[in-house]
């Protein structure tokens, strides 16, 4: 199977990375010249518990390099969707499938704007990486990647990306129901997100506060009310969920609060953003994540 990645930072660079190393022919597409340049000219290095390999694989910011690829996986930030659209649907062309794991809610319809949306995949995965500079990342968070077509309720054409995935030792299941796991994990980001990036904190630090654990599952519940709203099935213990969760990674920085960090846009608007969105549409009040996205976007408007 040909692949070509567009975003290919840190979560982009390892799936790249993986299935390369598996025998796949990838293309590693990003706007980012030094990342392209170094993985060009040393291969992609991946550190994985101290040790660190090299793996080779192609990269460019040209799409017009790759020809058409039979799966292109849209690996930006939400920030970036509309644009990474674009490309994803020069690179399918007639044939390919576009797959998403990005986190939040709307890159799968974004990308349905462009691509034939009867060839769009999505999903969530429990993989997780760091970049550390142009050509190198860090493998950090490893766990099942579960995937299913966005606009059908069969599995479709999910399988065979599953199992090639799977064989690239990347663990993947499809589900019918993939709409509910793509929210399973935005309740997760909408309980620790905005919360972290806000105050600074690690994620197990919100357990640390009944203040803190209460504005969480505020945050987890208004949100939780809207995605039943939609017939999204929602775990019953979603608020000691997320808590969980927070404990599991306590010691993480979460990807918004390193946004924040570094005074880079975060993904608030698909994140806690699509809760106020989707609760002006059904009339539902969701005071708690109106205030968490007035915040941030109070915080990244002043970056300079
Ligand atoms: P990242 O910032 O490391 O990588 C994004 C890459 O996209 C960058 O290299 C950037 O140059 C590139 N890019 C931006 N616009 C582009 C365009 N138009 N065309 C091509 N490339 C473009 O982000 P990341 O941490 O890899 O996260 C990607 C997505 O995966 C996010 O939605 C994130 O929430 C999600 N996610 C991240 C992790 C993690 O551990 N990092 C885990 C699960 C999910």
């Amino acid at each position: 199977m040909k692949v070509a990645v567009v975003g290919a930072g840190a979560m982009g660079s390892l799936f790249g990375g993986l299935l390369a190393e598996s025998g796949a022919e990838v293309w590693l597409v990003d706007i980012w010249k030094a990342h392209v340049d170094a993985v060009n000219l040393s291969g992609l290095q991946i550190e994985r518990e101290g040790h660190t390999r090299t793996i080779r694989l192609h990269a460019t910011t040209d799409p017009a390099e790759v020809e058409h690829s039979d799966l292109v996986i849209v690996f930006v930030k939400s920030t970036h969707t509309g644009d990474a659209a674009r490309t994803a649907k020069i690179l399918a062309g007639q044939r390919g499938l576009v797959l998403t794991l990005q986190n939040g809610m709307g890159n799968a319809d974004r990308i349905a704007q462009d691509v034939d949306a009867g060839k769009v995949i999505a999903g969530t995965t429990s993989y997780g990486a760091t970049m550390l500079g142009p050509g190198k990342i860090r493998h950090a968070g490893i766990g099942l990647t579960t995937i299913g077509m966005w606009h059908s309720g069969d599995t479709g054409r999910a399988g065979p990306v599953a199992d090639f995935f799977s064989k690239a030792g990347i663990e993947t299941e499809v589900v019918e129901d993939v709409r509910s796991i793509v929210w399973g994990k935005l309740l997760i980001n909408v309980g620790i997100n905005a919360i972290t990036a806000l105050t600074g904190i690690k994620n197990g630090q919100i357990l640390d506060l009944e203040a803190t654990v209460a504005l969480s599952g505020a945050a987890v519940e208004e949100a939780a009310t809207i995605a039943e709203a939609q017939n999204i099935t929602v775990r019953k213990d979603v608020v000691a969920h997320v808590l969980d969760v927070a404990r599991a990674t306590a010691g993480n920085r979460s990807s918004m609060g390193q946004d924040v960090d570094n005074r880079r846009l975060t993904e608030i608007e698909a994140i806690n953003g699509v809760v106020v969105k989707e609760a002006e549409r059904l009339g539902i009040p969701a005071p708690v994540n109106r205030t968490l996205t007035a915040l941030v976007e109070t915080l990244q408007a002043h970056f300079q």
